[in-house]
């Protein structure tokens, strides 16, 4: 494989997925493609809101809110202080430049416009140089069966902070949803393709699930690898390991490892979890064991760089040694 014609396509939530991103974004010999989620898109005050794709362009254009992860910096909130004013529910926390973009979008939306061509747009406008693409134009939303009786992702994530205890996720609207035309290109044409440290449930099964996503991704050539959210058994942030336990499945890296292994190569895990490999090797994939926590630039471009090291430098079964 020569690094010139690296074939990046990054399979990503938000928060884990945009520092993903970034990482992977200082190499230059790359060609980087975003498979977003759309699972998170919800419609507040009118306008609809795509929180993970959002989060990922903030990220790439450096218009994120650094100590939040998400939301834009320096943006004030007066707009929704007028919506609050005149009754409206306002827990989803929407400042003044992030409904300026809410606009956009539901007015585009609105005359007809596919999600994709906008989200397209959107990341030009913001200078973001990788490709993010979406699994689907159609609309397809998480919901959440709690102890508190179904929810919207956004209700079980932001106004009640993922405290209910999760029964059960479901993707609304995913039977006849169809993949974008971009989407089956992207895989089809990847050197590598990589599952970001996005929560697996609530982030990457929505796109997995989108009908013919997952075969298509089973049946091409790239080398898949998968990066775990998890150290020592415990999300960096969110409720992924909650949620795991919840549904009766191991949170750890094991667990991950178990939910991807019909479709990937190797899993990256964090070195403090070195024991676990073995076990997760037995069930036919290879593991790398790093530094996988990514606190600063510096090391998110570490272990971009060393994921693309891996990517060339073992034997993969399906890889081409240029
Ligand atoms: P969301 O859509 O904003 O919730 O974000 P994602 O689904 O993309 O990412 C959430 C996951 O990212 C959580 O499960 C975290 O454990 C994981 N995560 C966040 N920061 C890091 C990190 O620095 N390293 C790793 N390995 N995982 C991380
Ligand atoms: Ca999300």
């Amino acid at each position: 494989m020569s690094e010139e014609q690296l074939k990046i396509l990054l399979l990503a939530g938000g928060v884990g997925g945009a520092k993903m991103a970034e990482g992977l974004n200082f190499s230059s010999n790359i060609s980087l493609t975003i498979l977003g989620n759309i699972g998170d898109d919800d419609s507040f005050h009118g306008l609809w809101v795509s929180p993970d794709i959002d989060t990922m362009i903030y990220t790439l254009s450096d218009e994120i809110n650094k100590t939040q992860s998400w939301g834009v910096k320096d943006d004030d909130y007066k707009a929704l202080s007028f919506l609050s004013k005149l009754g409206n529910n306002t827990w989803m926390s929407l400042g003044d430049k992030d409904l300026g973009l809410h606009i956009y979008r539901t007015d585009r939306l609105r005359r007809g416009d596919r999600a994709s061509d906008i989200t397209k747009d959107i990341a030009e406008a913001f200078g973001v140089t990788p490709h993010i693409i979406l699994p689907t134009d159609d609309i397809v939303q998480t919901k959440v069966l709690t102890d508190q009786g179904w929810l919207t992702f956004q209700e079980y994530f932001v106004k009640e902070r993922c405290n209910p205890v999760v029964k059960e996720i479901v993707f609304d609207g995913l039977h006849v949803a169809k993949p974008t035309h971009e989407a089956l290109e992207a895989i089809a044409i990847a050197d590598i393709i990589l599952i970001a440290p996005s929560n697996p449930f609530v982030s990457i099964s929505p796109i997995l699930n989108i009908p013919g996503i997952l075969d298509a991704l089973k049946e091409c050539d790239a080398i898949k690898l998968a990066v775990s959210p998890l150290i020592n058994g415990k999300a960096i942030k969110g409720p992924a390991e909650k949620i795991m336990i919840s549904l009766g499945l191991r949170a750890d890296s094991m667990g991950v490892a178990n939910f991807y292994k019909d479709l990937i190569d190797g899993i990256i895990i964090d070195s403090s979890d070195a024991e676990l490999a073995p076990e997760i090797k037995s069930l036919g994939m290879q593991v790398f064991c790093t530094n996988i926590l990514m606190s600063n630039n510096s090391e998110k471009r570490r272990l971009a760089g060393e994921i693309l090291d891996i990517a060339k430098n073992n034997n993969f079964p399906n890889e081409v040694n240029a």
